[in-house]
């Protein structure tokens, strides 16, 4: 059972290589640097790394540069893509490389027959953005798509990368008959394996550090739910479609409360700066996670179990 894991080196992705080797799967693995310590010690780390683990050096942006980490395997996590939400060069630094390199990435899983399914990590950004009313009572499910120009009339280029990136590869994968299912996480919590520290802690680090509380609501969910979620829509049989995976939708203050509940000893504003309305929550369904047999981690859980990573890497005190 050989599978490949692009962007190994991520968040999500190493604890997706982690589960993996624990399941007894042969892994590749994808990075843009396998030299660079940082994005890879902690997988050759893992338990069975030293016998199931092979690091392939491939980049979103380079035609072909996953056929050979691809070729050979039966099952495809691609979960590579630049996830940052300030960026100078939006077409750059995130569009490209997200549309072009999902569309690489594709390419290679058609030329090699032995691929029988694509697990690729979508995003709630490309589910809840559709311009339809969001109000507490709102119940967003798989049907709903974000709008390409909603997402650039916000300026929300992160969002825009995914859903453009989303809506590609559905087209390409229906021209070219390949099973493909999409995981579509809210912004994912809990203890990081790499080092370095991605966006969505930065996140909650911001609001620890006493950062203004932004006036954003946010679908939230634990990064072990997230890595379970992928392996279970490859192994089931009968997954299909887009699976959303929120715990919690809340609004920032609500993260802001959670973690002054949870540490009293932080300084952490009580509300946003300004007098703007706060922005609504609303709901995102989990019948069809709960169906591949995801059990959500509590969101006071995960972000505890964050914020003690951090404190472990003396990150926080
Ligand atoms: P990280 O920022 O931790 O990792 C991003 C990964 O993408 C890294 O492995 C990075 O590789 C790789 N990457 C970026 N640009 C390129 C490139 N040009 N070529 C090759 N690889 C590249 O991300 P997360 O784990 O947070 O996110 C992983 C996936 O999950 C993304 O698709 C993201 O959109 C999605 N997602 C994340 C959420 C979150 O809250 N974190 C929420 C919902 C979806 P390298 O190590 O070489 O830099």
């Amino acid at each position: 059972k050989v599978v490949c894991v692009t962007g190994g080196s991520g968040f999500i992705a190493s604890w997706i290589v982690k589960f993996l080797l624990e399941r007894g799967y042969t892994v590749r693995t994808t990075v843009r640097n396998p030299s660079n310590p940082k994005k890879v010690s902690h997988l050759a780390n893992l338990e069975g790394a030293k016998e199931r683990l092979h690091l392939f050096k491939a980049d979103l942006l380079e035609e072909g540069s996953f056929d050979s980490a691809v070729e050979g395997c039966e099952g495809v996590f691609h979960t590579a893509s630049p996830v940052r939400f300030v960026v100078k060069d939006p077409q750059a630094d995130l569009i490209d490389p997200a549309v072009k390199g999902t569309l690489n990435v594709l390419k290679s899983c058609a030329k090699s027959p032995s691929v029988k399914r694509v697990v690729f990590t979508s995003s709630t950004a490309a589910v809840v953005y559709s311009g339809k009313p969001k109000t507490p009572e709102v119940l967003v499910d798989e049907t709903w798509f974000s709008s390409a120009d909603i997402c650039r009339e916000l300026k929300m280029w992160y969002h825009l990368s995914k859903t453009l990136a989303e809506n590609a590869a559905w087209n390409f994968v229906n021209e070219n008959n390949i099973d493909m299912i999409t995981i579509n996480p809210g912004m994912v919590a809990g203890k990081l394996l790499q080092p370095e520290i991605n966006e969505s802690v930065e996140y909650i680090l911001n609001v620890i550090n006493g950062k203004p509380i932004p006036n954003q609501a946010f679908g939230w969910v634990d990064v072990k739910d997230v890595a379970k979620a992928h392996i279970l829509a490859y192994e089931n049989a009968s997954a299909s479609g887009r699976y959303c995976l929120t715990e919690r939708v809340i609004h920032a203050s609500e993260l802001a409360r959670i973690l002054r509940d949870l540490y009293p000893t932080f300084h952490i504003p009580d509300k946003c700066e300004g007098d703007a309305p706060y922005v609504s929550t609303y709901q995102i369904s989990k019948e069809k996670a709960k169906s591949l047999g995801i059990e959500f981690t509590p969101l006071e859980l995960s972000v505890r179990e964050t914020v003690e990573h951090l404190r472990e890497k003396n990150i926080v005190n």
